[in-house]
């Protein structure tokens, strides 16, 4: 394995996972963990998840890891990318793990260095918890990662693939453009009307709080779950991310009026053919094995 020695910055739900596996699974040597937060930074220190942590700036272990993998929200990558790539050593590699590519590589560009390998990534693998005790090493098994490097002929690519691959992932490599398409279109815009649904349901006048709750059907339950998930960081997303998810939005608010019409004119056909083409996707979901029923879920 290329990496022996690796920094994760940004110790929390991803970070903490990756340090579990790495070790693990893909032959590293040495984890070293650091985090703004000195209470995360006494959590893995207590989890024994990393061979040496620190609080705050991390270049002391920059200056050494053959792997930096960023791992802090979506909205601080850019910043601590330009904080550490100064002092990181010729021949490394930095990654991330942001679920935004395309803004986030903009940012960065200012402080490539020819002798360190950028090559931004994101797996597609999460829960709903967040923090170092929500980590584990099997996080991202079966899982997709992408990888959207900046230089598509990038030495370092075979390794990163391989890292990713130890940890038990499949490796997609593909532009940060189609990447930030292809999520809005499966996580963001998901997210979106999750929170929107939800929303509604709680403003809802004739419904009142208490009913939702008690009468919450499975698939409001669904949505709840999702419309759970760390406001902070979605509203990053939403913010970096925002031309494919606008794109994808306009498109749902048209297909949502179509199905819309279609009830007003008591037109099954319509439904039904939609609802035969959406239920095919379910089947090839699961035949794939991207759908485990009660991953990251306590219900
Ligand atoms: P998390 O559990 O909240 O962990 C992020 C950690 O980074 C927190 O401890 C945070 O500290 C720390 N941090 C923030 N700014 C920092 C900085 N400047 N320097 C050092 N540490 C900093 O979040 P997560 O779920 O692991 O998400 C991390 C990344 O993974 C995000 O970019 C996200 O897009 C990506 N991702 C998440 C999922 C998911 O399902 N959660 C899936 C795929 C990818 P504070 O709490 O003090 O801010």
């Amino acid at each position: 394995m290329a990496f022996k020695t690796i920094l994760i910055i940004g110790s929390g739900l991803i970070g903490s996972s990756v340090a579990r596996a790495a070790r693990a699974k893909a032959g590293v040597e040495t984890v070293w963990m650091a985090d703004r937060s000195a209470v995360v930074i006494g959590t893995v220190d207590r989890l024994g998840i990393a061979d040496g942590t620190v609080e705050g700036a991390a270049h002391h272990y920059a200056s050494q890891a053959d792997l930096v993998l960023l791992c802090v929200p979506p909205a601080k990558i850019a910043e601590v990318a330009a904080d550490v790539l100064p002092v990181m050593k010729a021949g490394a590699v930095l990654s991330d793990v942001g679920s935004i590519k395309a803004s986030v590589i903009e940012a960065v560009r200012p402080y490539l260095r020819d002798d360190v390998s950028v090559i931004p990534g994101h797996p597609i693998a999460g829960t709903e918890f967040s923090g170092p005790e929500a980590g584990f090493a099997e996080l991202f098994e079966n899982r997709w990662c992408v990888l959207t490097p900046i230089d598509a002929d990038d030495p370092a690519l075979p390794a990163l693939t391989a890292f990713w691959e130890a940890l038990g992932s499949r490796v997609a490599v593909m532009d940060a453009a189609r990447h930030d398409t292809v999520l809005a279109t499966t996580s963001h815009v998901p997210h979106l009307i999750a929170y929107t649904l939800v929303g509604t349901a709680v403003d809802m006048e004739q419904v009142t709080g208490d009913e939702v709750v008690k009468f919450s059907a499975g698939g409001f339950r669904d949505f709840t779950r999702i419309a759970a998930s760390d406001p902070v960081m979605w509203r990053d997303v939403f913010l970096s991310n925002r031309d494919a998810t606008l794109e994808v939005v306009d498109r749902f608010i048209e297909d949502l009026t179509a199905l819309k019409r279609a009830i007003r004119w008591s037109d099954g056909e319509t439904l039904l053919d939609h609802f035969a083409k959406t239920r095919d996707i379910r089947r090839r979901i699961v035949e794939s094995g991207q759908d485990e029923p009660n991953f990251g879920r306590d219900d």
